[in-house]
């Protein structure tokens, strides 16, 4: 076991209490381990997975697709995280998932759609297998120029440059950020992968040779501080590229905006509409940014922000994390995580989800269509309800 060779590791999957209250938001109101609620196994939860994990390291399970197809299933949320009883290794759970896949690469016992992710990274550059020249399409009409010095470095991702409600958030939040004239610029057909999904779905070697290419790409151009669309990269430049020699200063496109506003350098128009707000996780719980969305929104005239019954620190993941966007594994069943979020956020009475993430609007936006909620809720980026109350 090359991966889970932490000693420290090893011996907290025998400790794991098997309790179960890591599949609990705070208030034990509902489950929001996404992978159990889609399931409903315990070998799907938190607990199980451990369990699992504990015989398959102790030799009594060996290594099968069933195993391998359950630890995929994780998305990454990190609610067991915040819920686990066990304080001396709720920090290391998600390492302790992460490592179980990075052993599965190196046995090459991974599900099927895993394996052809990874593949189109290392063939193309990105998850769509799309060419390089198409990276950079969604940033015509936004007055975006290619990166040559500027304060910022504007990171779309993969999702923002090649996925279509992906497209829409980039180009609101790139018009945005020039319209209030921030010195910024975007590497365009330069941009590659961020690696975050590479990493947590364990291909330790291809995440390696993709963050250290971008860190010498961007040491290259100068760049000191960049902000990101998407949460995933922001999750990754911050917490693992410093450990590769990767060390820059780390936004969010909606902190950003949160100062833009406080400053008076964005003004708008009242815009009635009643909203709800839908945390990433890798936002919320990963990062702690909870209040710069919610400032904005809080901000527009007219506008009134209802927050979910599972908010902030126990919000209910989209169900795209943990490569799950690309790999689908948690399928698109009744209790799946976006269709169980879209009818949380209709108990709200709100008529627009605003989301920060680009996979969050995909996924939500894919939900509400399954859910027939299409003529109720809209789901719409932060910038993209700016871009309407300016109107
Ligand atoms: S809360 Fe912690 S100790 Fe209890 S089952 Fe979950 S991981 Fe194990
Ligand atoms: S990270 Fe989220 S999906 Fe994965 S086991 Fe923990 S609660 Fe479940």
């Amino acid at each position: 076991m090359a991966y889970i060779r932490n000693i420290e590791h090893a011996d907290i999957v025998h400790r794991c209490f098997r309790c179960g209250y890591c599949k609990f938001p705070e208030d034990y109101s509902d489950f929001n381990c996404p992978s159990y609620k889609a399931f409903g196994w315990d070998t799907y939860a938190p607990g199980g997975r451990m369990w699992l994990i504990r015989a398959w390291l102790s030799g009594e399970i060996e290594t099968s697709p069933r195993f391998a197809e359950i630890m995929y299933s994780c998305v990454a949320c990190d609610n067991c995280k915040n819920q686990c009883v066990f304080p001396k290794f709720k920090d290391v759970l998600p390492d302790i998932f992460q490592e179980t896949k990075a052993e599965l690469v190196s046995e090459g016992r991974i599900p099927p759609g895993v394996r052809d992710y990874f593949k189109a990274i290392a063939i193309s550059g990105n998850p769509y297998k799309l060419p390089q020249e198409e990276r950079s399409k969604w940033a015509a009409g936004t007055g975006l120029q290619k990166y040559s010095g500027q304060e910022y470095l504007f990171y779309a991702g993969c999702v923002g440059s090649y996925d279509e409600v992906g497209q829409k958030m980039a180009k609101s939040v790139g018009s945005l950020l020039v319209g209030a004239g921030v010195s910024l610029g975007i590497l365009g057909t330069e941009e590659t992968c961020d690696g975050n999904e590479v990493r947590i779905l364990g291909e330790m070697g291809l995440f390696t040779q993709l963050a250290q290419d971008n860190i010498e790409k961007f040491k290259a151009k100068g760049v000191k501080k960049i902000i990101t669309l998407d949460p995933h990269a922001l999750n990754v430049f911050k917490k693992d590229y410093p450990q590769l020699g990767g060390n820059f200063q780390v936004f969010h496109y909606t902190e950003i905006l949160a100062g833009l506003i406080k400053k008076k350098r964005i003004k708008f128009n009242k815009y009635p509409a009643k909203i709800t707000y839908h945390d990433p996780c890798y936002l919320g719980r990963h990062n702690q940014i909870y209040g710069p969305p919610r400032e904005i929104l809080k901000a527009i005239p007219g506008a009134e922000l209802i927050e979910m019954r599972r908010n902030s620190l126990n919000a209910f993941c989209c169900g795209g994390g943990g490569g799950n966007f690309f790999t689908d594994i948690l399928g698109t069943g009744e209790d799946s995580a976006g269709r169980v979020r879209v009818r949380e956020a209709m108990e709200t009475g709100a008529q627009i989800i605003a989301v920060a993430c680009p996979s969050c609007a995909k996924m939500l936006t894919d939900a509400v269509k399954m859910e027939n909620l299409e003529d109720k809720l809209e789901v719409l980026g932060i910038a993209e309800i700016l871009a309407k109350a300016r109107k």
